[in-house]
């Protein structure tokens, strides 16, 4: 059985009291024991996240990583940085990267690996636009950005240690939602895929929906076959919201 999965990306949102009220939401509400959670806020509050929240069932992860460990690049930080702040786990390759920062399939590779080395998790987000859905490439488009990564050497090393989001760039923000069957059938593609490298890799690995993510519709996503969770991003702001949305991913577990 893999364990539900369920993170927030905060994206550039939020400020040191924003954090601090979370907290306090987060301690009388988010649930315990039957979930990786997983909450990504802005770098900025990183170490402030972690120091406070390290005995409250949490992890912590960065929204991007660069792919170089060290070195001219103004403004980026390295995964090992983003370790040594706290983190455990990297978004990588997340859609808003890949359209407004430009990372092609191969910089989400490099990203990948080094993630990998700094010793996170990597969070592969893959998904495809609405003009691609509609022209009947949904797919191919999922399936390239997957083998983007799984044919980079290195990210080769293949253990289940990296989770896949899937998340159709018609659906971030936007709240429209992929219905339950659309999304249970990427998925299972997702894992056919996975399952060319090995059966039980393929089945180890953690494929979680992120588009429009809520309360109201995380059940009816949560219970497909091959949907082990969510990666949230407006909804996760609301930490009473996002911790709900948590407890639905753990009854994956009980069930
Ligand atoms: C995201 O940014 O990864 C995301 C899924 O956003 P939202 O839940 O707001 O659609």
């Amino acid at each position: 059985m893999r364990r539900p999965f369920v993170a927030a990306n905060w994206k550039m949102h939020g400020t040191a009291s924003f954090v601090e009220a979370y907290l306090e939401d987060w301690r009388k509400t988010g649930p315990r024991g039957v979930v990786d959670v997983v909450i990504c806020p802005p770098l900025a509050y990183l170490d402030r996240v972690a120091a406070a929240w390290g005995d409250h069932g949490v992890q912590f992860g960065v929204q991007a990583v660069h792919a170089e460990p060290s070195g001219a690049y103004t403004g980026e930080h390295a995964a090992e940085m983003a370790r040594d702040l706290g983190a455990t786990y990297a978004i990588v390759g997340h859609s808003e990267r890949r359209q407004l920062f430009a990372e092609s399939d191969a910089v989400v590779a490099a990203k990948f690996v080094a993630a990998r080395r700094a010793g996170l998790m990597p969070v592969l987000c893959v998904g495809e636009t609405l003009a691609e859905r509609r022209a009947g490439g949904a797919e191919a488009k999922v399936l390239a950005q997957l083998d983007g990564v799984l044919g980079r050497p290195g990210a080769k090393a293949l253990d289940a240690d990296f989770v896949v989001a899937y998340e159709p760039v018609w659906a971030i923000g936007t709240g429209e939602t992929a219905t339950p069957t659309q999304a249970q059938r990427m998925h299972g593609t997702i894992r056919a895929r996975l399952g060319e490298v090995g059966d039980a890799f393929a089945q180890s690995v953690r494929i979680v929906y992120g588009g429009s993510v809520n309360v109201d519709n995380a059940e009816a996503l949560f219970t497909q076959t091959d949907i082990d969770g969510g990666l949230v991003g407006g909804a996760s702001l609301d930490a009473a919201a996002f911790a709900a949305i948590c407890r639905v991913a753990g009854r994956r577990t009980d069930s």
